[in-house]
């Protein structure tokens, strides 16, 4: 594993201060739950645990929000108090392709194929392990033009498809892929839709996801500081152009990452 020095990582001694809430459908959450000199909070949302962190003295909650969900109150534990959190509306785009039907259609054995496989990645993304973490703050995996697709909502054939969980970033084939914040590669793997995949679990349920890549250069189990190679770009699995995918979970819901990437980076 090739270590490379980035300028930018003086960005991660920013916190969560700088975050701002974004409570949207596919955003972030960012709660008050005490004073830091207390015990850490139990925090749950849809009974599943939360991102908790220290920031100002006091503990943060940074809850994400499913993308699919309706706005207005969702209810979070803290303790055993519940409160509740208003979310906005945010319209995403729509896109509607026609498309003959052989394109569409995925035969038995890739069903079961991918069947298999979202069990090892849903399992993945929706990991919860009870280190601390300082900073939610991420770097850009990849330096190239950021799509604001996340959300992009597909119609095959007037058939919905499921929303995109992602950023889009695209660059040529071979260029260097960085994990986005310190953590554990916990998947690696070749999978039909998202192709060469690294799924890195970060802590208190916040995991990143880099598909569609050329080539894989961590192992399960590794760990991986901030701005760590983790692989090449390609356009492996189901694209049309070399880019990478890259997709953050928080309590193992898909949130838009460009609220967590340093906008100053630009
Ligand atoms: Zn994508």
């Amino acid at each position: 594993m090739i270590r490379i020095a980035l300028v930018s990582l003086a960005l991660l001694a920013l916190n969560a201060e700088a975050l701002a809430d974004d409570a949207r459908p596919g955003g972030i959450a960012m709660i008050d739950v005490g004073a830091a000199n207390e015990a850490q909070p139990n925090v749950r949302y849809n009974g599943k645990p939360v991102l908790v962190m220290q920031d100002g003295g006091r503990w943060i909650a940074a809850v994400g929000i499913p993308l699919d969900i309706e706005p207005g109150t969702i209810e979070i534990d803290v303790g055993d108090e519940r409160r509740s959190v208003s979310v906005q509306e945010h319209s995403y785009v729509e896109q509607r392709l026609f498309v003959d039907r052989k394109y569409v259609a995925v035969s038995q054995a890739s069903l079961d194929r991918i069947g298999r496989e979202r069990k090892i990645i849903d399992a993945a993304l929706n990991r919860f392990v009870d280190t601390p973490i300082e900073s939610i703050r991420m770097l850009a995996p990849v330096d190239g033009r950021r799509s604001s697709s996340f959300g992009l909502r597909r119609f095959f054939n007037d058939e919905p498809r499921a929303p995109h969980k992602g950023m889009d970033i695209a660059a040529v084939v071979g260029t260097p892929v960085l994990s986005a914040l310190a953590g554990e590669v916990v998947a690696t793997g070749d999978y039909y839709f998202n192709g060469q995949t690294v799924i890195v679990d970060h802590g208190q349920g916040l995991i990143s996801l880099y598909c569609h890549l050329n080539a894989i250069g961590v192992e399960e189990g590794e760990h991986l500081e901030a701005g760590d190679v983790l692989g090449e770009v390609g356009k492996t699995g189901r694209v049309t152009g070399a880019h990478l995918h890259f997709g953050i979970y928080l309590n193992g819901t898909a949130v838009d990452p460009a609220i967590l990437l340093a906008a100053v980076e630009e």
